[in-house]
């Protein structure tokens, strides 16, 4: 008999989640899907369930309502609940899943709807609670962070005595045609994009202009990239659970289009998060901006090439230097083909899977609120092979100057 697990939101990571659970059905015996718009989930159900084992039902919630949702898990029972909502429900639904004693899994940390600030702080305040209560709690299991975070355990558990260097690189060669759009939900992406630029050096944060910091590198499996460094939320959780760390910086590419339209929507105002009035109505501009723009769910059947998404890792192994790469290539019709989805939901979404069933299944399962790196990552890297991320190696890579 499988387990059951309840799955919040149903976008474009959802739809991925849910996919990848119905096709490991030995696992995930009954899923629940749940979100705002309850005819999003009967409309992923009936697209999945003819072709699954896995028993799903539905039901509306709106995540930020805690009653609410202690009710549906309290009638649902599951033994997880698997949020792939936005960032701004995380609380919540770790305050439910307290009150429920059951497990929580996400890919994204807490961010209040109107500061775009990301960092950690506000859901380790729950590692007591959770540990008190006796659940699990994994946080950020997408693929960055998520897998980027597997992958530093691989690195420091079989390749290095001490890491000392991290950057991770974040290539999507994507082409959707489209002048300007975003690959997952634009809100959450233009914040992201828009915010300072940092990283950690010695201990401390070093802060940048939003896009100052810019490299080229050359993509196994997709060429040459301009990349810029970016905050990244993992990066904070690396810099404390990785031996030895110096220095630890986050890269994403980005296309000059993107970033012209996106100078010029930034100057215009439009990626505001600051309510205005507009015919006495107050509203966000960037949600407004999210209203017009292409719903990322449907670049799917456009998107063609391949993300290239990993970690360089520079340390010591036995008392030598050591420069290590650990990477995936991931094609986004390929994606398409198999579940409907582009490649960055793919990446994230079937993450979020594995991570839900090593909690499940018992291999990473401890009382608290936990970062990826802080388990065992080997049984993770093998069902990233087994589930569509494969990952490569490489003892010699270019390095990020
Ligand atoms: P979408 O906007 O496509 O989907 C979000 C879903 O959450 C929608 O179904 C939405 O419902 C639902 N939702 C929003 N608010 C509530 C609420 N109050 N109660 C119930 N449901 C709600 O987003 P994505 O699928 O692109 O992203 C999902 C998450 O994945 C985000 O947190 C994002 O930051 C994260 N992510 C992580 C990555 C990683 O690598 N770690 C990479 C990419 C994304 P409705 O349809 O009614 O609006």
């Amino acid at each position: 008999m499988g387990h059951r697990a309840l799955i919040i939101g149903a976008g474009g990571v959802a739809s991925v989640v849910i996919a990848k659970c119905c096709q490991n059905s030995e696992v995930f015996g009954e899923i629940m899907i749940a979100s705002r718009t309850k005819s999003k989930c009967d409309a992923i159900k009936e697209r999945l369930q003819p072709n699954t084992k896995t028993v799903i039902s539905t039901a509306a919630v709106d995540a930020d309502n805690v009653p609410e949702l202690v009710k549906l898990i309290k009638s649902y029972n599951p033994e997880i609940v698997i949020n792939v909502a936005l960032p701004y429900q995380d609380l919540h639904i770790m305050d439910a899943c307290l009150e429920c004693k059951v497990d929580y899994l996400d890919t994204a940390n807490y961010e209040p709807e109107d500061t775009a600030k990301f960092e950690y702080s506000w859901q380790w305040a729950y590692r007591d609670r959770f540990k008190e209560a006796g659940i699990t709690a994994v946080l950020g299991c997408g693929f960055d962070p998520g897998v980027t975070g597997v992958f530093s355990a691989y690195a420091q558990k079989h390749e290095f005595d001490e890491i000392n260097y991290i950057d991770i690189l974040d290539c999507n060669g994507g082409d959707h045609g489209y002048p300007f759009a975003t690959n997952f939900n634009p809100e959450i992406n233009i914040r992201e994009v828009s915010a300072k630029g940092s990283y950690i050096e010695d201990g401390k944060w070093v802060e940048t202009e939003p896009m100052e910091i810019k490299r080229v590198y050359n993509f196994k499996g997709v060429g040459e990239k301009d990349m810029y460094l970016l905050h990244h939320e993992e990066l904070e959780s690396l810099a404390l659970n990785i031996k030895g760390i110096k220095r630890i910086r986050f890269f994403m590419t980005f296309g000059q289009s993107y970033l012209t339209h996106l100078k010029c929507l930034e100057d215009v105002g439009m990626t505001s998060i600051k309510p205005i009035m507009f015919e006495g109505k107050e509203i966000v501009p960037l949600q407004f901006l999210k209203a017009v723009l292409p719903d990322p769910a449907s670049l799917g059947p456009r998107t063609k090439g391949k993300t290239n998404i990993g970690c360089i890792f520079q340390g010591k192994k036995d008392g030598k230097p050591k420069n290590y790469y650990l990477y995936n290539i991931c094609d986004h019709q390929e994606c398409y083909k198999e579940v409907g989805s582009q490649a960055i939901s793919y990446t994230t979404g079937v993450p979020a899977m594995i991570g839900a069933a090593m909690v499940l299944t018992g291999k990473w399962k401890k009382p608290g609120v936990f970062n990826v790196e802080e388990f065992d990552p080997d049984p993770f890297m093998e069902n990233l092979n087994k589930w569509g991320l494969p990952w490569e190696e490489d003892f010699d890579p270019v390095l990020v100057p």
